[in-house]
């Protein structure tokens, strides 16, 4: 195998999206996915939800140019693989379901938010009719994530510059002169111009990359209902129910369980009841499914996305807590830019990985 430009660690939307763009460079990539129980990727809910999952300052700015990467990023992968991606950009809404909730919302609002009374979102949304009213941000909505993981996938193994190996990478050095040496589980060894770091929740286990010491796993539960009674996407004050396809999805924990991905019997049944609550048709609609996944967290929940100071060729591209699905298209053109040496059109100073 000829040296590759890039190695990537992670097979997840981070790492797929981050090659995906460095090939559109013309970058030879080579990605070392293995898989495990718990990834984020799949699990997640797919919300695409800037002004709810809201960060401050430069952050906020990165977050909702994020959001509106995606329709021309599904388009560029439709056009290439076939595979048409599901993206819902009704709007989001968050539903107040007491007078301090109607209060809590009003005051919190983006100037983005339109405000909904009882009557209007009725009219929206009948199934939402325990809600007093509800704050709708427009511009935001959800992707199918487990179809983009499907298309990215495609994506990667019909690119003749990207190569995905299944196997396990146990460290990343500093090769003499400029790039790195990427050693894998098995034994082998990869150089390449650069690394980018890009496991989830399983960052930190890769030797040479002690910044990432500052991911962890969060564990999510979720729900799946064989019902679709909304269009909308749905924050109540305990969870967040998503429609998805013929099924609408209820989540979700933010559980401190190490990297155990199961689910628990307390835990579906608090997703069960948050998600009921916003949303009374569903209590009738037994769920058919129930799964965990593990969020690659940080102290801040913004990720890690920079050069490690130390060994300017190893990129990381880990820790996107809760937004990494909203994150991932624009995380992968920012690693491109990274690598190629070209100009940031972001202020990525929030992410800087030494930050912890
Ligand atoms: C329950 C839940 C709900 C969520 N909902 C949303 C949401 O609505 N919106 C949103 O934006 N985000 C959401 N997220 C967060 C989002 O899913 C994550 O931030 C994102 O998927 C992280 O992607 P990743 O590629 O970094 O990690 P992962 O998807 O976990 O992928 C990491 C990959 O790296 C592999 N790997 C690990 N170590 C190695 C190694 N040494 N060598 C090779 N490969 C390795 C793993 O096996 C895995 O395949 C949710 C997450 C969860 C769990």
């Amino acid at each position: 195998m000829t040296n590759p430009d890039a190695v990537v660690i992670g097979g997840g939307l981070i790492g797929l999206c981050a090659a995906a763009a460095m090939a559109s460079r013309g970058l030879r990539v080579t990605i070392l996915a293995s898989s495990r129980p718990g990834e984020a990727s799949p699990a997640a809910a797919g919300m695409l939800a800037p002004s709810v999952e809201r960060a401050t300052g430069p952050a906020h700015d990165f977050a909702v140019a994020a959001r509106d990467r995606y329709p021309a990023f599904l388009a560029t992968v439709e056009e290439r693989t076939g595979i048409r991606v599901p993206l819902n950009r009704l709007g989001i809404l968050q539903v107040a379901l007491s007078e301090r909730g109607v209060r809590g919302l009003q005051k919190g609002a983006l100037p983005t938010t339109k405000w909904l009374d009882s009557g209007e979102l009725q009219q929206l949304e009948p199934a939402l009719h325990n809600a007093l009213g509800a704050a709708w941000s427009p511009d935001d909505g959800a992707v199918d994530n487990v179809v983009l993981l499907r298309g990215l996938e495609a994506l990667a193994d019909s690119d003749p510059l990207i190569t995905r190996l299944y196997e396990s990478a146990a460290s990343v050095a500093p090769r003499p002169g400029p790039g790195v040496v990427v050693s894998t589980a098995a034994g082998a060894r990869i150089d390449a111009g650069h690394a980018v770091l890009a496991a989830g929740c399983w960052s930190s286990a890769v030797g040479g990359s002690g910044l990432a010491a500052a991911v962890s796993p969060a564990r999510g539960q979720l729900v799946s209902y064989p019902a679709q009674p909304l269009r909308h996407v749905v924050y109540g004050p305990r969870g967040y129910v998503v429609p998805r396809g013929d099924v609408t999805i209820g989540g979700s924990t933010m559980e401190n369980a190490g990297f155990d991905a199961s689910t628990t019997s307390e835990g579906i049944a608090r997703v069960r009841s948050a998600a009921e609550e916003i949303c009374p048709p569903l209590f009738d609609a037994a769920p058919v499914k129930a799964w965990a996944g593990l969020r690659p967290v940080t102290p801040d929940m913004l990720p890690l996305l920079g050069p490690d100071p130390a060994n300017a060729a190893l990129i990381y591209a880990c820790g996107h807590s809760r937004n990494g699905v909203l994150m991932a298209p624009l995380t992968g053109d920012v690693v491109a830019d990274l690598v190629t040496g070209s100009p940031l059109s972001y202020d990525l100073s929030q992410f800087r990985p030494a930050r912890f």
